[in-house]
């Protein structure tokens, strides 16, 4: 499929994971891409890889005027970049909300300023937010992060219907646990790293994590113009984690 030809897409967070999918899934099929991460060291031609901290207004604002002045505009911009942060209220000081406010919600916020004026000259435009489940799932030890996804989804809505007017989409993914380096990373650090996989494995219906390709495909989807009457939605993502109500087995 080439249903990418002629877009040209920016990826916040691609050098890993999810966005790094994303970024190769694209490219794959036809769009131009640039890749704006902290460490964009790994992403390999042809792709464009830009050096920027989504926390910081300036850096954002210099690579998005890169990635439309070298692709000659903007489509789609997959916000993306994220961290973690674990623990209930009583763990994460002042400074942590802040921290990773900074990143989750206002780097999306940054992203979109700076990419709103190109992606108004576009003839497909689409935002596509990366979420979480943690949105709405009601984790334990996720107060945090959890808070800030939920800020990305009322985010995502709030942008849908001040864009759809100008032919802007903005709809987001909510994965549920993926396999991506961030995952591996946390299991490494888990006193059981094995039975700590297989707690997130059966946490979900279909008895496994999900896969960044998955995740990426449907990032994909609702970028491309086959989602073309589709706005203001969050697509889930995760093994049937929060569709289904099944009981425990
Ligand atoms: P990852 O750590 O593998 O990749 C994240 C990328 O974002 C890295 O390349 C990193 O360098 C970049 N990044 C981090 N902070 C940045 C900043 N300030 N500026 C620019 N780039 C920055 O993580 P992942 O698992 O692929 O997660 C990607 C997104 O998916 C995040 O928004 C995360 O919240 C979301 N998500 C992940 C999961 C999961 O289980 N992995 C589940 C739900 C949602």
């Amino acid at each position: 499929m080439n249903d990418f030809e002629g877009l040209r897409a920016l990826v916040t967070g691609g050098a890993s994971g999810i966005g790094r999918a994303t970024a190769g899934l694209l490219a794959e099929r036809g769009a131009q891409v640039a890749v704006l991460d902290l460490d964009p060291s790994s992403v390999d031609k042809p792709l464009l890889a830009l050096v920027a901290d989504v926390s910081d207004d300036a850096s954002v604002r210099t690579a998005v005027a890169q990635a439309a002045e070298t692709l000659g505009g903007l489509d789609i911009l997959v916000n993306n970049a994220g961290i973690g942060a674990q623990g209930t209220v009583e763990d994460n000081d002042d400074a942590e909300w802040r921290c990773v406010f900074d990143v989750n919600v206002l780097g999306m916020v940054r992203t979109a300023r700076a990419a709103l004026p190109h992606l108004r000259r576009s003839r497909h435009a689409a935002i596509v937010n990366t979420c979480s489940i943690a949105a709405t799932a009601g984790l334990p030890q996720r107060a945090l992060y959890s808070a800030t996804k939920g800020a990305v989804y009322s985010l995502t809505l709030a942008m849908a219907a001040d864009h759809v007017h100008e032919g802007i989409r903005v709809n987001c993914v909510n994965p549920g646990t993926a396999d991506t380096p961030w995952v591996g990373r946390l299991l490494d650090a888990a006193p059981d790293p094995a039975a700590e996989r297989t707690a997130l494995e059966a946490r979900q219906p279909t008895g496994r994590l999900v896969s960044s390709a998955e995740v990426a495909g449907a990032i994909a989807y609702l970028a491309s113009p086959l989602s073309g009457a589709t706005t203001g939605t969050a697509l889930a993502v995760d093994g049937g984690m929060q569709g289904l109500r099944l009981r425990p087995a």
